[in-house]
Formats: C-alpha cells, sequence, structure tokens
C-alpha cells in the first residue's frame, strides 16, 4: 500500500468517527465515559462502567463465552443494543490479581469499542470497515490491519484511564507512588498493591497508567529512577522472539545520562540489550525460590545514533518483586530504583 493511499484511508477512517487526530478522539471517549460516571457515581471506587453502559445503548450485563481471552462487542439489530461479549477466563488468563480485574479490563476496553461504531441505516457499524470499503486484496488487508492495531491501542488506553480516573492517579496514587520511589523503598510494591487492589486493576495496568503519565509530563518522577517489567517469551512469536529470550515492558528509564541522549527503551525490547551480565542476574531472580529481593544490575545504555551499541554502563541499585500470576511459570518481575554513577564507559557491549 503507498503511503498515499494509507494516509488518505486513515484520514477516511477519523473523518468517518468524527474525530481530528486519534490522541483528540481518546480523548473524548475517555471525557464522555467520565462525565457518565460522574454523574451516576460521584467518586465512589472501584469504578463500574456497567452502570453507565445504557447511556450509550450498550447492555450493562455481558455475556461471557467460551474463547480466547479478551471480548467482543457488536451490535444487536433486533434490540437495538450493544452487546459485550467476555471470554470465560480460564486461571492461564489471569493477571497479577487474578480473574476480576481481567474482566473488568476486558469490558472497559469493549466499551471503549462501541465508540467507533458509526450509526447507518438503523444499525450502527464498524467505521474500520467503512473506511476500507474501496480497497482490496493485499491493500485491504493492510489497512485492516493497521487500523485495528491504532483502535486497539486506543481501547486500551482509554480503558486503563477509565479505570483509574486522572484525579484518583493525580491526587492519590502518585503522591503514594513517588515517594516510595523517590527514597527507592521497598515498600514501593506495597504502595503499589493497595491501590491496584482499590481500583481492582491488575498492578501491571496500574504500572502503565503511571509511566505513561510521566512520559507525558503530567506527573513528574524523581531524577535517575527507573521502573520496568521483564517478562519471558514462551514461544517463538510474530515479534520473532525466541523462547526464553527476557523481554522489557512499562520501560520507564531516562532518556538523557549527563546530558547524553540514549538509543530509546521500548517496550518490548530483549532485555540483553543492557548486556548479558543484567541478563543474567535477572534470569536467575527469575527462577529463583523467592518472591522479592534487593538487586544491583549493571545496565549498558547505548547513546542516541551509535552504531556500535557504544554508551553507558550505570549501576541498577533498587529491589524487584514477581507479580504473582496463575502462569507461574511464565512470571513476570517488577523493578524499581535508580540509577547511579557510570562504573565503566564502553564500546559495543554486546
Ligand atoms: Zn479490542
Amino acid at each position: 500500500m503507498s503511503d498515499l493511499t494509507a494516509r488518505l484511508v486513515y484520514r477516511r477512517y477519523l473523518s468517518l468517527l468524527g474525530a481530528k487526530t486519534k490522541d483528540s478522539f481518546e480523548n473524548d471517549i475517555v471525557s464522555r465515559l467520565t462525565y457518565a460516571l460522574r454523574e451516576k457515581t460521584e467518586h465512589t471506587l472501584p469504578v463500574k462502567l456497567s452502570r453507565v453502559s445504557e447511556q450509550f445503548l450498550i447492555d450493562p450485563v455481558p455475556t461471557t463465552a467460551v474463547g480466547p481471552s479478551g471480548g467482543t462487542i457488536t451490535f444487536n439489530c433486533n434490540r437495538k443494543r450493544f452487546v459485550i461479549t467476555l471470554y470465560g477466563l480460564n486461571a492461564d488468563q489471569y493477571d497479577d490479581i487474578g480473574p476480576k480485574s481481567k474482566l473488568r479490563f476486558n469490558y472497559a476496553h469493549e466499551v471503549a469499542h462501541r465508540f467507533f461504531f458509526i450509526e447507518q441505516n438503523e444499525g450502527w457499524v464498524r467505521a474500520i470497515h467503512e473506511a476500507i470499503t474501496r480497497l482490496d486484496g493485499p491493500q485491504r488487508i493492510n489497512a485492516l490491519t493497521t487500523l485495528t492495531h491504532h483502535e486497539e491501542m486506543i481501547c486500551n488506553n482509554v480503558a486503563r484511564r477509565v479505570l483509574i480516573p486522572d484525579d484518583v492517579l493525580l491526587n492519590t496514587i502518585a503522591p503514594g507512588l513517588m515517594i516510595e520511589l523517590g527514597a527507592n523503598r521497598k515498600q514501593f510494591f506495597d504502595a503499589l498493591s493497595k491501590f491496584a487492589d482499590m481500583l481492582v486493576v491488575s498492578r501491571e495496568c496500574l504500572l502503565l497508567r503511571l509511566k505513561n503519565a510521566i512520559v507525558k509530563g503530567t506527573i513528574m518522577a524523581p531524577t535517575h529512577r527507573v521502573l520496568f517489567l521483564v517478562e519471558p517469551s514462551t514461544s517463538c512469536d510474530k515479534a520473532r522472539r525466541m523462547k526464553g529470550e527476557l523481554h522489557l515492558r512499562v520501560p520507564l528509564f531516562p532518556t538523557t545520562l549527563f546530558s547524553q541522549a540514549l538509543r530509546p527503551v521500548f517496550p518490548g525490547m530483549n532485555f540483553s540489550e543492557f548486556g548479558r551480565p543484567a541478563d543474567e542476574i535477572v534470569r536467575d531472580l527469575m527462577f529463583s525460590t523467592s518472591p522479592s529481593g534487593a538487586v544491583k544490575l549493571p545496565m549498558h545504555f547505548a547513546f542516541k545514533g551509535s552504531a556500535d551499541g557504544s554508551g553507558l554502563t550505570m549501576n541498577f541499585r533498587g529491589w524487584w518483586h514477581k507479580l504473582p500470576s496463575a502462569r507461574n511459570k511464565h512470571a513476570k518481575l517488577v523493578f524499581w530504583g535508580l540509577l547511579q554513577n557510570p562504573a565503566t564507559a564502553v564500546a559495543g557491549l554486546r
């Protein structure tokens, strides 16, 4: 698909949705849901979206079915209602605080999808399908893949932003967590768990929400503080990850060190990019029987634009904790702490 076709399809998609940009559309959905929730439920937590779904023509009670994790939303012409189906979760699909938070997240995600339907002939159809009607063959598939990806990202963001409202994040959660992060205390995890329980969201969901708010500049993080999750790949997947490789999630790292711009660190990045010693230490922790502890990791950060990976090796000093999950074999580890003086400045560590 040519760049021009891709741009035209994207523009058509946004215009069908009545949106200027995808960010403004996301903000719009969050505002509509938050406003409805405020009218109905004041400030009670956890957020219960089913109390306001009727306002958006959504049947408040979802149906459940056997299927892959996640859910679907469809428009039922006879009932003139959107119906959400949540796939029954088996233990493999629980998140780090159990099935309830996962189902709540999936429900919120499907509610967000509802705003990607447009009204047509007394029914509602997906804007995504309307946007690609004039395409066929590989062009159609490419456009569908790209737009689906955008829509999924927005729905995930909306779900996190609605289940963890701005005011709760800014007034309660951020101050509580930033104190622990700033003091580099083990108690960060207890505070994180307390807030996750209060909101009935997974710790990972809360970490992502926090990270995104810090990256956007809504919340200030103390200097040189670092937060990330590591998880092993379970099989060779689409991103060509090999089984047993460690991957980075929810990465919160400085973008510069000592005024030097760093090569961006991104979700899904192979953890061995930080150097073999860090990779080996984390691997040992993953298989250790203890659930948490203190840790020191030498972490290599490549300078932006360096072809051979040269950069700085910093000492990460902090803490780690396993994220309890039914999928113990695929445990995720959360790390938080600070980066200290460079141990060495080296060229091409890998
Ligand atoms: Zn989805």
